[in-house]
């Protein structure tokens, strides 16, 4: 079993959803096919849903432009014939709009999941019925079926046991040799949807290899594989032909954007290899994640994560800043969501750099502010460079001030003014 992955780039339009059905057709494996939701699908859903929130009318346009974004792509797919799943399509949407009319549970969590998760669901009943039309022959298998969850609404634990029982009910059948999935949206055993975190569609094709011992694990991208640097930030890249499970794993969580930081685990565990490829040029090798042989990538990897703060903080009471101070700090943090992307704790002082996720962190610093003098720094950015050299220290530091500098043995770490 091969796993292969599309985002939401490679379907974005009718025309990119007919280069996915060549690339599938072109499998000769049995292949199980993990969708996003079409192109930005996920943030007009968003957007629409916090509009319902607000109780702001737009919510009412943006959701029928998503629609019309969804029903020209059918038309373009079918030549305008309007096949069953013409339908499918229209009563989610009918099942969205009702939503957004009638009153929330104030939940939000709950209420996000249940809505997002209509993306990847309008994509992937797309997507198969388009293959099937084209003799493309596939299954569409429910995310909720067979990946199960615990009930952490936007960000759900996979249980397992339970989706390893399940997917392989789901997905063995010797008559059938494709299957198509949603990306990124789960359920809980009560059947209510759950979703990954945002750009979870990896994570899901990895749970999957990893259920079901696939023998690798392809996801389809809009770049010809895992870069030195983000193209756009950077000039002079080079692709990296491989890459070792622990340098994709730090990679990622650094904030290198190509690949979901929860993705590699799964698949080092069972030892399964995870290949970035281009969806433009899928006969180009990409770059391939597995084990090793040797030290594997050697060359400065460059990851910048723009529009970030540095927060410091410092006791009013003149105490250390210890274990009591960092559990209380963290435990804020890990309430309000907001991910702490590099630390650096002094006796009286610890300063964090985190996103910018904008008042919801103004919020915290104000709940800080009875026991911690709270200063802060925005417009920042976060360069990491793995294995650096002085070259690429110099590269990244020239003409700017650095507020804070972290040095391990292979990685070196700024934050830069
Ligand atoms: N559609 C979801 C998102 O945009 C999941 C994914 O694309 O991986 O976050
Ligand atoms: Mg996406």
């Amino acid at each position: 079993m091969v796993i292969y992955k599309f985002g939401g780039a490679s379907v974005r339009s009718a025309g990119s959803i007919e280069n996915a059905a060549r690339i599938v057709s072109s499998c000769n494996e049995d292949l199980i096919v993990v969708v996003s939701a079409f192109g930005k699908t996920t943030n007009a859903l968003e957007d629409i849903l916090d509009g319902w929130f607000r109780q702001d009318d737009k919510r009412f346009r943006m959701l029928d432009d998503c629609r019309a974004y969804h029903t020209d792509i059918l038309n373009e797919l079918f030549g305008g014939s309007k096949v069953p799943v013409y339908n499918e399509v229209l009563s989610i949407f009918e099942e969205l709009l009702n939503k957004i009319r009638s009153t929330h549970s104030g939940n939000f969590d709950y209420e996000y999941d249940q809505f997002v998760s209509a993306g990847e669901k309008l994509s992937t009943k797309i997507v198969s019925s388009y293959f099937n039309s084209i003799n493309v022959a596939n299954r569409w298998v429910d995310s909720a079926s067979w990946l199960i969850t615990n009930e952490t609404y936007r960000e759900a634990s996979v249980k397992w046991e339970q989706s390893g029982d399940e997917a392989r009910k789901r997905f063995a059948d010797d008559s059938c040799r494709i299957f198509v999935t949603q990306g990124f949206t789960g359920g809980t055993k009560n059947g209510h949807a759950t979703t990954l975190g945002r750009e979870g569609s990896d994570y899901t094709a990895a749970i999957l290899a990893n259920l079901l011992e696939a023998s690798k694990v392809i996801v389809w991208k809009d770049v010809p594989g895992i870069l030195t640097a983000d193209p756009k930030l950077f000039s002079g890249y080079e692709m990296l032909p491989e890459l070792s499970y622990k340098d994709a794993i730090e990679l990622s969580f650094f904030g290198a954007k190509v690949i979901h930081p929860k993705t590699v685990k799964p698949l080092q565990n069972k030892n399964i290899p995870l290949y970035v490829k281009s969806f433009e040029n899928p006969d180009v090798p990409g770059t391939v994640i597995h084990e090793t042989k040797g030290p594997g990538l050697i060359k400065p990897v460059y990851i910048i994560k723009k529009d970030q703060l540095l927060v410091s903080l410092m006791p009013k009471d003149h105490s250390f800043v210890v274990e009591g101070a960092l559990s209380e700090i963290f435990a804020s943090f890990f309430r309000n969501r907001i991910k702490v992307n590099l630390i650096q704790n002094s006796a009286v002082n610890i300063s964090l750099c985190i996103d910018n996720p904008g008042s919801l962190v103004f919020e915290l610093m104000e709940q800080l502010k009875p026991d911690f003098r709270v200063l802060y720094n925005d417009r920042l950015d976060l360069v990491t460079v793995r294995y650096y050299n002085d070259e690429a220290v110099e590269r990244m530091t020239r003409g700017r001030s650095i507020l804070l500098e972290q040095r391990t043995r292979n990685t070196i770490r700024f934050v830069l003014k």
